[in-house]
C-alpha cells in the first residue's frame, strides 16, 4: 500500500512556522517512501476560519518550497479537500455511529451546560458533561430532532486505549476520565475529531504525522476508528518548536508567523533549510542543504524528542549564505522587486511620503524603516516626559493587544485601537502615539503613524513593539497576566 500523509491546517490566522515544520516532515516522509502528501483545509470552525487565511497559507507554504500532490488548489481523487465542503459525509458518519449505539443525540441547552459547569465549579468537581442525554431511546431522540442538538460520542465508562506512537512507544489513556466528546455541533458542522478521523480514513491516510499537542486527541480518534471498524493510521507526534529558554515557541518571544520572515526579508529556501536543520540535522558537515538532500537522509524514527530550539541568529546566518551563495546579482534584484520594491507596495507607500519630501532624495531615508528587518530605538524616545519606563512598557503591551484585536489592519482600525489604549490608561493620545512612533520607526519624524502600522502589518509591528518593550526592561510574566486580565475586562 502506498504511503499517504497529510497536513491539515486550520485557516484561522497568519500561517504559523509550526505548520511549515509539520509540513516539512510530512513531505520528507512522503518523498522517502514514494508516497503522496495531501493538503486538507480544516475549516470547520466557522467563526474563525476565513478563505483569505487559506490563500495566505498556501502562498506561505509554496514560498517555503513545499509542494503537495493533492489539495484544494491542485485537486485530486479524494476531494473536496476543504472540510466545509464535506459536511454531508460527516453527518452520515455521525448518524451511522448513533444507529450503532456508539453515539447519541444530546439536546442539552447552552444554559443547562452553563449551570452544570457552575455547579461543578462550586462543588470543586472536575468539569465535564454529565451524560444527561446518553440513554435517551433513539426513537424518542429522533422525534426531537427538530430541536437544537449535538451528537456526542459514547465514551466507554471504563477500560483504556493504547496509542502506539512511532517515537514515543505505547501511550495509555483511561477511558473513564474522558468526556462524551461532541462529534457534530448544533450547526451541523463536525468537530475536529470526527472530521479528522473520517477524512483520514476516506483519504486513505496511512501515517498521521502531527505535533505533540494532539496526543490527547488521539485517544478519541482511536475509539472512533474502532467504532467505525477501521484500521487506524500509524501515528507519530513530533516534538514542539521551542523558544531558546525551552518554553513552547510563542509569538510573545519569537515571531511565529511565516509572513513575518518573508516581510522581514528572509528567503523562503533559507527558512525551509533552517526548519530542517534545527529539527533533523542531516549527517555531514554542511548545514546548508537542498530539500532533496535533506529528504534523502530522512528517517522518521530517528527524530529526537528533545524539541527544536528556534534560534534567530542561526537563521540569520543561514539566510546570509543563501543570499550570497545562491543568488546572482540579477536574481537578487528580482528578489528585491518581489519583496517590497514593487508597484503594489511602493504605490501604498508613496502617498504617505508625498507631503514630506523636498526632493526625491528624501524618500528613502525617511521611510527606510519600512524596509528594515529591525530598527534601533532610543529608550528616551519610548518614554513620554514625566512618565516611567514601566508605564511605557505597559502602554506598548496594551497597544499590541489592541492591534491584535483590530485585524485586518487598516488606517481607521489602527486609530480606533490606539484610541482604546489612550482611554484605558487615561493618557492623552499623543503620549500613546509617541512611544509607538519610536518603537515602530526608530526615528523621531516620519510618515503618519496609523497608516504606517497598517502598511507595515501586524507581524513586523509586533516584533518591533516587543523589542521596544525589551529595550525598556520587559514585562514580567506575572505583570503581563495581571495586565491582560484588566485589559480584557475593560473591553
Ligand atoms: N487542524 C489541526 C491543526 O490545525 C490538525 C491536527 C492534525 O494534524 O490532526 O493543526
Amino acid at each position: 500500500m502506498s504511503v499517504r500523509v497529510r497536513i491539515a491546517p486550520s485557516p484561522t490566522g497568519s500561517p504559523h512556522v509550526g505548520t511549515a515544520y509539520i509540513a516539512l516532515f510530512n513531505l520528507a516522509f512522503a518523498r522517502r517512501h514514494a508516497g503522496q502528501l495531501i493538503l486538507r483545509i480544516e475549516d470547520t470552525d466557522q467563526a474563525r476560519s476565513r478563505p483569505e487565511h487559506e490563500d495566505h497559507l498556501i502562498r506561505a507554504l509554496r514560498w517555503l518550497e513545499l509542494n503537495w500532490d493533492e489539495g484544494p488548489d491542485v485537486g485530486g481523487p479524494c476531494g473536496p479537500y476543504r472540510q466545509s465542503e464535506r459536511l454531508p459525509l460527516y453527518q452520515q458518519h455521525a448518524r451511522q455511529l448513533v444507529e450503532a449505539g456508539h453515539a447519541y443525540y444530546c439536546f442539552c441547552t447552552p444554559q443547562r451546560l452553563d449551570s452544570l459547569r457552575a455547579e461543578q465549579r462550586r462543588l470543586k468537581l472536575s468539569l465535564g458533561y454529565d451524560r444527561h442525554c446518553r440513554d435517551l431511546p433513539l426513537a424518542e431522540a429522533d422525534q426531537r430532532r427538530g430541536e437544537p442538538h449535538v451528537v456526542r460520542l459514547k465514551m466507554p465508562l471504563e477500560g483504556k486505549s493504547v496509542l502506539q506512537d512511532t517515537l514515543r512507544g505505547a501511550i495509555e489513556f483511561e477511558y473513564g476520565l474522558l468526556d462524551d466528546q461532541v462529534l457534530l455541533k448544533s450547526d451541523g458542522f463536525p468537530t475536529y475529531h470526527l472530521a479528522a478521523v473520517v477524512d483520514d480514513h476516506l483519504m486513505g491516510i496511512t501515517h498521521v504525522i502531527r505535533g505533540e499537542e494532539w496526543i490527547n486527541s488521539s485517544s478519541k480518534h482511536l475509539l472512533l476508528y474502532e467504532r467505525f471498524g477501521w484500521t487506524p493510521p500509524v501515528h507519530t507526534h513530533l516534538p514542539l518548536l521551542l523558544n531558546p529558554d525551552g518554553s513552547k515557541m510563542s509569538k510573545r518571544r519569537n515571531p511565529t508567523s511565516i509572513d513575518y520572515y518573508r516581510r522581514a526579508g528572509y528567503l523562503g529556501p533559507a527558512l525551509r533549510n533552517y526548519l530542517g536543520l534545527m529539527s533533523y540535522p542531516p549527517p555531514g558537515e554542511d548545514e546548508k542543504f537542498t530539500l532533496e538532500q535533506w529528504v534523502a537522509s530522512f528517517d522518521l524514527a530517528r527524530i529526537s524528542l528533545g524539541g527544536s530550539v528556534f534560534d534567530l541568529d542561526k537563521l540569520l546566518w543561514l539566510n546570509g549564505r543563501y543570499l550570497r551563495e545562491d543568488l546572482s546579482s540579477a536574481a537578487l534584484l528580482g528578489e528585491l522587486k518581489n519583496w517590497l520594491f514593487n508597484d503594489e507596495h511602493l504605490g501604498q507607500l508613496v502617498p504617505l511620503m508625498h507631503e514630506r519630501m523636498e526632493t526625491l532624495g528624501d524618500f528613502l531615508p525617511k521611510c527606510a524603516f519600512f524596509f528594515a528587518r529591525r530598527v534601533e530605538c532610543n529608550p528616551e524616545d519610548l518614554v513620554p516626559k514625566k512618565r516611567e519606563a514601566q508605564e511605557a512598557i505597559q502602554v506598548l503591551q496594551t497597544a499590541l493587544w489592541a492591534l491584535e484585536g483590530a485585524l485586518p489592519l487598516n488606517r481607521d482600525r489602527v486609530e480606533e485601537a490606539i484610541r482604546k489604549v489612550s482611554e484605558f490608561w487615561a493618557w492623552p493620545i499623543r503620549e500613546v502615539t509617541g512611544p509607538l512612533f519610536a518603537a515602530i520607526m526608530g526615528q523621531k519624524v516620519g510618515p503618519p503613524l496609523f497608516e504606517s502600522i497598517a502598511l507595515l502589518g501586524l507581524d513586523l509591528s509586533r516584533a518591533r513593539l516587543l523589542e521596544a518593550m525589551n529595550v525598556l526592561g520587559g514585562l514580567s510574566k506575572k505583570k503581563a497576566a495581571e495586565l491582560e486580565e484588566r485589559w480584557k475586562n475593560k473591553l
